[in-house]
């Protein structure tokens, strides 16, 4: 489908709203004015005096416009005067209302954060409602969401950090993922775990001496994947080891580790991690329904998850998360429900409840006809899930939107009352610097004052990580450099 972005430089924002609508249609950007009688957008602002601002959207044989004229104004009201108009175009055309409305950003709950800091809770939800078209539910979550994150917020300090350790290597590959994970059936996947970790270890310690030297404060140090619970019990240790040796963790509030799919879980790994601190697991079936977790390529039961979240409990992990997917093939709204209240019934301290989304990476796309976004059987798995949830006394503490996403949904992190995992707020919220370590770890440094971000991005795939090792220690010269310019 062309888009045509004609005289205006939003062209970031136009795609984004068309997403909205057909998530997972080829969109191709037209910059000039051309002859075109197929699907198409036209996006145009028109400068003589005031502003005239005109989306026009041909699909299906049917035509919507919307025009709207304004005094000269600033970029950014400019770019939400013609996002609304096309907004609006696509709502009359498609008869799509998105839950979240023309709010295309991927931290919901962080712009809600903002307006209430500037201009309280009250004015911050009209926002979301009238500005944005969000939905009374769902700017009722968001403003749940910054409630509860309120004494993450006042705890957290300038020198404030966490760790991030990734674990790019799964035991078999997700009918649905995009990740950047290596299944380690692939023997040529396998033989670069060993020089992967050695290579981990060092850029560990060197994190470690940075961190120390800069006089930063660990709060938080998570493992996550791909699915870090592949890793055998000698290979937990050594890394968790060398986590303690490096860092100074006598602040550390949380450890978090992936533990993943239960066909890797066993009392040994679950006992080292006990151990070594860890005061979290994440046991992730994303179904309890055997049928489902083969259409996605699992291989694992679900009664071997239910196990798996025992065995755990047993060892004595006071908080374990489950996470579970909305919209899973071969899923059905009961089925959902069923999985829920095991996770549920199975006292469950988080529940994450992630809605399917479908990138162009994974093997379910070229499965699936998504290129429209009509099927409202995941919201219907997701409104259920937070009606359950809050009923059974969890709160939703963190959330997150990933483009392409069915039904334009969220992902929610729900809690019993004091186990919110830390670092899932920091993150999303990017509340502080979060040192990232491992192949596809993106290192985001915080300015210690304000809300200035730098990002530096370790190599994505292993092989890369591995043979270009010395070169991205240089890259990490730079977090010391960032910090000494706020000295
Ligand atoms: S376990 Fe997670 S990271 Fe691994 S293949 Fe499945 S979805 Fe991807």
């Amino acid at each position: 489908m062309n888009v045509y972005i004609l005289d205006h430089p939003f062209h970031y924002e136009i795609e984004n709203i068309c997403r909205l609508f057909f998530p997972n249609a080829a969109i191709r950007l037209v910059y000039e004015p051309q002859e075109d009688d197929g699907e198409r957008i036209v996006t145009e602002i028109t400068r003589q005096g005031g502003f005239h601002y005109r989306a026009a959207v041909f699909v299906g044989g049917r035509t919507s416009e919307k025009v709207m004229d304004s005094e000269p104004c600033s970029d950014e009201e400019a770019e939400y005067d013609l996002a609304l108009c096309l907004y609006l175009a696509l709502t009359e055309l498609t008869g799509i209302t998105p839950v979240w409305g023309m709010l295309t950003g991927v931290r919901p709950s962080k712009l809600m954060n903002t307006l209430i800091h500037e201009m309280g809770e009250e004015k911050a939800e009209a926002y979301f409602q009238n500005r944005l078209f969000v939905s009374e539910e769902r700017t009722h979550l968001a403003r749940t969401v910054a409630q509860a994150q309120r004494d993450i917020f006042a705890q957290n300090r300038p020198d404030s950090f966490s760790l991030y350790v990734s674990i790019p290597f799964c035991p078999s590959r997700c009918s649905y993922c995009s990740f950047v994970s290596h299944s380690i059936t692939n023997a040529n996947a396998k033989k670069l775990l060993a020089p992967y970790l050695e290579n981990l270890k060092k850029e560990i310690e060197a994190t470690g001496a940075v961190a120390r030297q800069l006089g930063l404060r660990l709060e938080s140090v998570y493992f996550g994947g791909g699915t870090p619970g592949i890793l055998s019990v000698e290979q937990t240790d050594e890394l968790l080891s060398a986590i303690r040796a490096h860092f100074d963790s006598s602040a550390c509030r949380e450890i978090t580790f992936e533990a993943g799919r239960a066909d890797v879980i066993t009392r040994e790994k679950l006992l080292i991690l006990k151990e070594h601190g860890v005061d979290r697991v994440s046991i992730n079936p994303q179904t309890y329904d055997d049928d489902v977790l083969c259409a996605i390529g699992r291989r694992h039961t679900a009664q071997q998850a239910i196990d798996a979240f025992r065995l755990a409990r047993e060892v004595g992990f006071k908080t374990i998360n489950t996470d579970l997917i909305a919209g899973l093939p071969n899923d059905s709204v009961e089925g959902f429900c069923a999985s829920l209240d095991q996770a549920v019934a199975l006292g469950s301290e988080n529940i994450t409840v992630h809605a399917l989304a479908l990138k162009r990476s994974s093997r379910l796309v070229a499965q699936e006809n998504a290129d429209l976004n009509t099927d409202d059987t995941a919201r219907q798995m997701v409104d259920h899930a937070n009606r359950t949830l809050r009923d059974n006394g969890y709160i939703p503490y963190y959330m997150y939107r990933q483009s392409r996403c069915v039904s334009n949904l969220e992902n929610v992190g729900w809690c019993l009352p004091r186990h919110e995992c830390l670092y899932n707020v920091y993150m999303m919220e990017e509340l502080h610097t979060v040192l990232a370590v491992g192949a596809g770890a993106v290192t985001k440094l915080k300015a210690p004052e304000g809300n200035y971000i730098e990002r530096i991005f370790n190599f994505k795939y292993p092989y890369e990580y591995n043979s270009r090792f010395d070169e991205l220690l240089q890259r990490k010269q730079r977090i010391g450099e960032f910090y000494e310019a706020y000295r």
